[in-house]
């Protein structure tokens, strides 16, 4: 068992950043933190490109979500203001 320095146990978990793909390091819970890196770096292999890649594109596709989820909320609100504009001018023009 490998401790941090807070006293919190420390877990090995497995890095996906581009620079250290498929690498294990030990990670602090408390302040998610690498304490160390387990072993040496691994030679690129065909399964850590391929998880890459995946992980590449989901990253791209929840960005895109996200924009849409924002464009979609900004619609939404268009919508409610001009239904308050109409009904404003409906009751004008049903009290004139
Ligand atoms: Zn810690």
């Amino acid at each position: 068992m490998v401790l941090c320095n807070c006293g919190q146990e420390a877990k090995i978990l497995t890095s996906w950043t581009d620079l250290n793909g498929g690498r294990r390091f030990y990670s602090c819970q408390r302040w998610m933190q690498t304490i160390h890196w387990v072993g040496r770096p691994p030679m690129c292999s065909r399964p850590v490109c391929i998880i890459h890649g995946l992980l590449r594109n989901k990253n791209q596709l929840e960005l895109e979500i996200a924009r849409l989820h924002g464009k979609n909320r900004l619609k939404n609100k268009l919508i409610v203001v001009l239904l308050f504009i109409l009904g404003i001018l409906g009751l004008i023009i049903m009290s004139g």
